[in-house]
């Protein structure tokens, strides 16, 4: 009876809140809380040349890859503007420290091994300062070795790739796992899927916090965000796997957040 009680008022207050509640969430550093965030409002990014093995076409595959970062460079409320640098035979993903110029934010298929989850599609890989959460650093591999990818909807048991991309290119600019099932940034995909390839509103509102046109960017832990993070303590509030402090680093401001996402629906399974 109690239960039934608790959830009549949560439906009740509910009603009474103002539909706009957000369910966007920052990417924040676990120890520190701070949130993370590209402090020049740009960057720039390259496609490993060989883009993906389902894909003959390495045009196409670039296209989709392209088109799926392109959805968060398009909001007129948004300053954040994510540069294409062309393609790159570099494979190196993280951030080296100590050859600063030699770091790309890299988009690569991994095709021959996973070290991570079998069961993630794509992993984004941001490196950034521990005290101010500016990222220095982002890299997404696409999981070749357990999915196959598309760019027409052929096969359907294939992922699209623009669709995994708008979701990753997300977490490249600073965003975590919405609670938003309809947004871009929530954190399931079925293969085949490919609403994820347009933003929400969810999204959008979740970008423009972050970076308002002609305004600052709010990189402080504000009580908007405790509350955030009190109300959906099991949604992560920030870095959804693990911040581990990098053993090679000469300066202890770095840490590597590993973002675990983007699982598919079967997850369990
Ligand atoms: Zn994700």
């Amino acid at each position: 009876m109690k239960a039934t009680c608790f959830w009549l008022g949560c439906i009740f207050i509910g009603l009474l809140l103002p539909q706009s509640a957000s369910a966007y969430t920052r990417s924040r550093d676990s120890d520190t809380g701070v949130c993370l965030y590209w402090e020049r409002s740009t960057f720039t990014y390259f496609i490993h040349q060989a883009c993906s093995a389902d894909i003959p076409d390495v045009n196409s595959c670039i296209a989709a890859v392209r088109a799926g970062i392109d959805v968060w460079n398009s909001p007129a409320c948004s300053k954040l503007n994510a540069v294409y640098g062309g393609t790159t035979a570099s494979r190196e993903v993280g951030f080296d420290p100590d050859n600063w110029n030699d770091n790309f934010n890299l988009i690569i298929f991994q095709e021959t091994s996973w070290q991570s989850s079998g069961q993630a599609i794509a992993l984004t890989t941001t490196t950034y300062d521990i005290e101010k959460g500016e990222i220095v650093d982002t890299d997404v591999e696409f999981n070749g070795v357990d999915f196959g990818f598309t760019v027409n909807g052929t096969p359907s048991s294939h992922h699209d790739i623009q669709n995994t991309m708008a979701h990753e290119a997300g977490h490249m600019c600073g965003l975590d796992h919405s609670t938003d099932k309809d947004a871009t940034m929530y954190k399931d995909a079925a293969s085949g899927e490919t609403d994820k390839r347009d933003l929400t509103q969810d999204d959008l509102d979740g970008l423009c916090f972050v970076y308002p046109v002609g305004g600052d960017i709010p990189n402080f832990i504000d009580d908007s965000m405790l509350e955030i993070c009190a109300e959906r303590p099991d949604e992560g509030c920030g870095c959804a796997a693990l911040a581990v402090q990098p053993k090679s680093l000469p300066i202890s401001v770095l840490a590597l957040a590993i973002f675990a996402l983007f699982w598919r629906r079967n997850k369990n399974m």
